[in-house]
Formats: structure tokens, sequence, C-alpha cells
């Protein structure tokens, strides 16, 4: 990179990776574009601006969320057609991956104007290579749905799909709701998936929490609070196309085996296996009239 450093940017839009978490975390490259762009185009100027004041760099920012993206794509390609460089961070890691970016750069190549990365940090990525599941084949799924019957859905099609061999799965989840989707991943798969918690990577307090999916679930009950940033990876058991899925067992049949081990009714059952699930009992309930639609 030596004798590059003073001339100008070639123009263009540069899509820059991020720190997620350890600010040494960015790359030399990244450092350089970012001083010598025209502008920076930031997700929250506010919290990029941490990151340039850690560098001494003065470059001047200029917001670019989901809200406004398309509109601003119009106004970055004139500047870049002008001769201009402009640079495209997000808040942490790679800009587009469950980030603002994908549109500015779809509309950059649509008019002809260069689109160059800048690679570095990503969450998913750095998560994988520790996880210590397989990495030949994975699939990144990004965030789950937020409600609760389309995360279901979500997680049974995951579930159906046939592959014949080891499979990671990568997700991105919030604090508020990890309890939730480990839950509904139990309930889908089976207590025995094995999964990995990765959380607050890169930084202080960055640990990776293994296991089935039941243990992690009480080991995360048992904690006061949730705190952090989790990347949740899933071992996909191997299943080859028509083959039931392995490892689930339905809430009915939940049901019927606690009725039959208890002497209880129903209702009764329901209400053992939410305390002993953790899930609610209209959740359970709702869940079981999905399974008795579905067998119709
Ligand atoms: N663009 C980012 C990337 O390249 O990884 C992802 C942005 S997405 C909006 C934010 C999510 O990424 C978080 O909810 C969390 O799931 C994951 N994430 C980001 N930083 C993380 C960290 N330090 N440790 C664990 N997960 C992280």
């Amino acid at each position: 990179m030596s004798g590059e450093e003073s001339a100008p940017l070639a123009p263009g839009l540069y899509l820059v990776a991020t720190p997620i978490g350890n600010l040494g975390d960015i790359t030399l490259r990244a450092l350089d574009v970012l001083r010598r762009a025209s502008r920076i185009a930031c997700e929250d100027t506010r919290q990029t601006q941490k990151l340039l004041n850690h560098y001494g760099i003065a470059t001047p920012t200029v917001s670019c969320h989901e809200h406004n993206e398309r509109a601003r794509a119009a106004e970055f390609i004139a500047e870049i057609q002008r001769g201009n460089a402009i640079a495209v961070v997000s808040d942490a890691g790679m800009p587009g991956i469950s980030d603002p970016g994908v549109l500015l750069a779809a509309e950059a190549i649509a008019a002809g104007v260069p689109v160059i990365p800048i690679p570095g940090a990503n969450a998913a990525l750095t998560a994988l290579i520790a996880s210590g599941l397989p990495t030949a084949e994975f699939t990144f799924l990004g965030f789950l749905p937020e409600k609760a019957g389309a995360r279901r859905t979500r997680l049974e099609a995951l579930a159906a799909a046939p592959h014949d061999t080891a499979q990671t799965l990568i997700f991105y989840e919030a604090p508020h709701r990890i309890a939730d989707t480990l839950a509904d991943l139990e309930s889908v798969f089976g207590p025995a998936l094995r999964i990995i918690l990765a959380r607050e990577l890169t930084k202080l307090h960055e640990e990776f929490l293994r296991g089935s999916v039941a243990e992690l679930r009480h080991a995360l009950a048992d904690r006061e609070r949730i705190r952090g940033e989790f990347v949740l990876l899933v071992e996909a058991p191997v299943r080859s196309a028509g083959a039931p899925i392995q490892n689930q067992e339905t809430i009915a049949a939940r049901i019927a085996s606690l009725q039959s081990e208890f002497g209880l009714d129903e209702k009764e059952a329901l209400k053992r296996l939410a305390r002993e699930t953790g899930q609610s009992k209209s959740e359970l309930y709702r869940e079981l009239q999905r399974e008795r639609a579905r067998r119709k």
C-alpha cells in the first residue's frame, strides 16, 4: 500500500467493514479509505464518530440507513460520477450483512459506478470459525422473524429441508429474543440439537456456550439478565429427502406422555409442560393447535 496513501482515491462506492466490538479489528486499508474518502455514509453517524475519533479521522460523515438509503443512493452516485469516493459503513461489521448497504451497492452497479469491497470483521464468520461446527457448508440466515408464529414456520421449514452432509446454520439474535428462539428450536428440532451461542465476540466478555439446546436454554434461564450480542449456530441434523425429521418430538407427543405418566388431563399436562420448558401455556396450546391442523 506504500505510496498510495497520498494519491486521491479512485472514484467509487467503497463498502468498508468496521469492528464488531474490538476497535483494533479494522484493516490498514479500511482506515486509509475512511481517511481519504470524500464522505463516509454511516448507518448511525454518532456510532461511527467514536471509531473515527479513535483513529483521528476527520472525513465528513452523512447518515445512510434503511429509511433513506434509496434517496441517498442517487445522491452518492451523482457524487461519484463527479469523481468522488464515498465510503459506506454500518454500525459494526460488514455493511450489507443484516445491515444497510445492499441497495446502495445494487444501485451503484446499475448506474455503472465502481463498487469496491474493503473486507474485515463480520460476526457470523467470526463465530463460525471458533464454533467447532462444520465450516465446509454453512448457511447464514440473518435474523429470524420477530413474530412467534412466523419464527416457528421458518424453523419448521429449515428442519424439513433435506441435506445429505453436515450443515451449520448461522443466525443473528437479539438478547431479548434469545430465550424464545431457543425454546422454539428445542420444540422444532428436539432437546438434543447441538448449538453454540457466541456472545460478545471480540469484546471483554466474549464467551462461547456449547451444548444441547436444552442445556443452553437452562444455562441462560439461570442468569439474572441476558445481555450482549449473540450469534447462534446450529448443527443441522443430516436429513435425506423424504426422511422424517430427526429428534423432533411434537407437543402432542410430549403432552400424551405426560398424561400417561402422571395421569393428567390435557390442561394439566400443558401446565406441567409449560413449567418444564419455560414456554407459556398459551404459546404451547397454540403450537398444539397448529400441529393438529397440519395433521388434518
Ligand atoms: N453487519 C454485521 C456483521 O457483519 O456481522 C451484523 C449487523 S446485525 C444488525 C447485528 C447482529 O450481529 C447482532 O444482533 C448480533 O446477532 C450480531 N453481532 C454483531 N456484533 C456481535 C458481537 N460482537 N458478538 C456477537 N454477535 C454480534
